[in-house]
């Protein structure tokens, strides 16, 4: 089935067979732009809400080649959904789907709202990764998906605008009426050392969400890591993730400890 469609966004990749964005096999559609800028952001060529030239890399038999490369390409909906719609055996038997991603999907909020309904009347399950950060009347765009990957990242607002450029008001404000009317939740939980990997720093989100718990599913926790750096140089945005420091064993295993003594399900995410 071919769709024509005239909503059209702007996005950056397209992943088909994920495993990691959602239940199942997946198609992830990374959408360009992000209203945060957290300091140890994996995707920064996302955060530009427009086209962007960057500087890409390619070695080969020890020689280094230079190249430019556009980031970001105008779909429409329909096009997106042709794509999604392609791996549909992959879904059923897996019980995947598409997951929209970014970036933040929620700047783009017709584009997603429709990409949505069109999943949806095909019986394509849909996921949306979000940051939360977007007004009340764009969150509702993802209010038909059938499942929200939540992330939530401080319950400390002033740490929070040091870290990402926003405080988490708006976030939490969302995430609290989302949990009211809106689909079910896995919270995802990114843990950087020297932000949020501390006992009290991991306890006081779980104390926030606690209250919310008959509607999360799971939580996971996303220990940092450092392969996006080369991106950095690659956009030539600077980084201001000041070290590499990655949390150990010991502070991953505390974080989920303090989820599932309040009987969350809680695992390690990538
Ligand atoms: S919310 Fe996600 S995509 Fe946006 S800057 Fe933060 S880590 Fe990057």
């Amino acid at each position: 089935m071919s769709h024509k469609s005239y909503v059209e966004g702007l996005v950056f990749d397209i992943r088909r067979y994920s495993v990691h964005d959602g239940p199942g096999i997946r198609t992830t559609v990374f959408f360009k732009g992000c209203p945060l800028e957290c300091a140890w952001c994996h995707n920064p060529e996302g955060i530009r809400p427009d086209m962007e030239i960057i500087n890409r890399r390619h070695i080969l038999n020890g020689k280094t080649y230079l190249y430019k490369e556009v980031v970001g390409n105008l779909k429409t909906s329909g096009e997106i959904f042709n794509i999604i719609e392609k791996d549909r055996i992959f879904y059923e038997e897996s019980e995947g789907g598409a997951t929209f991603s970014g970036g933040e999907p929620l700047m783009q909020p017709e584009f997603l709202r429709e990409l949505i309904g069109m999943c949806r009347k095909a019986g394509i399950h849909t996921a949306v990764d979000t940051s939360g950060h977007a007004s009340a009347r764009d969150f509702t765009a993802v209010l038909n998906s059938d499942l929200l990957l939540y992330d939530i990242k401080s319950a400390n607002p002033v740490k929070h605008k040091e870290w990402t450029g926003k405080g988490n008001e708006l976030i939490l404000k969302n995430l609290r009426s989302v949990a009211r009317e809106g689909p079910f939740l896995i919270i995802r939980i990114p843990l950087v050392p020297g932000f949020n990997s501390e006992e009290a720093e991991i306890t006081a989100i779980r104390d926030l969400l606690v209250p919310l718990k008959s509607r999360i599913i799971r939580i996971d926790i996303l220990p940092f890591h450092n392969l996006g750096v080369r991106k950095y140089i690659d956009t030539g945005r600077k980084r201001s993730m000041k070290t590499d420091v990655t949390p150990t064993g010991d502070e991953i295993d505390m974080a989920l400890q303090i989820f599932t003594d309040k009987g969350f399900e809680a695992k390690m995410g990538a």
